[in-house]
């Protein structure tokens, strides 16, 4: 199990939760604010999290308060 992948819900369904960037626990600072190549998005239909760095992620509306 990768999560990398979609739920399959389509685009349609997806915000992003954390643009380019995300919080991993595993990195010094931890749960501090990582520059990644991946955005972290959130399905609206299933609530599934997955991580991509597809172009459409630009298109994609951003969750405020990030
Ligand atoms: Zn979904």
């Amino acid at each position: 199990m990768s999560n990398m992948k979609t739920c399959g819900h389509g685009r349609e369904n997806y915000v992003v939760i954390h643009y380019k960037h995300n919080h991993s626990w595993f990195e010094s600072p931890k749960g501090g604010r990582h520059p990644s190549a991946y955005s972290m998005l959130q399905c609206k239909k299933c609530r599934a999290v997955f991580s991509s760095k597809s172009k459409y992620v630009d298109d994609l509306p951003r969750e405020e308060g990030d």
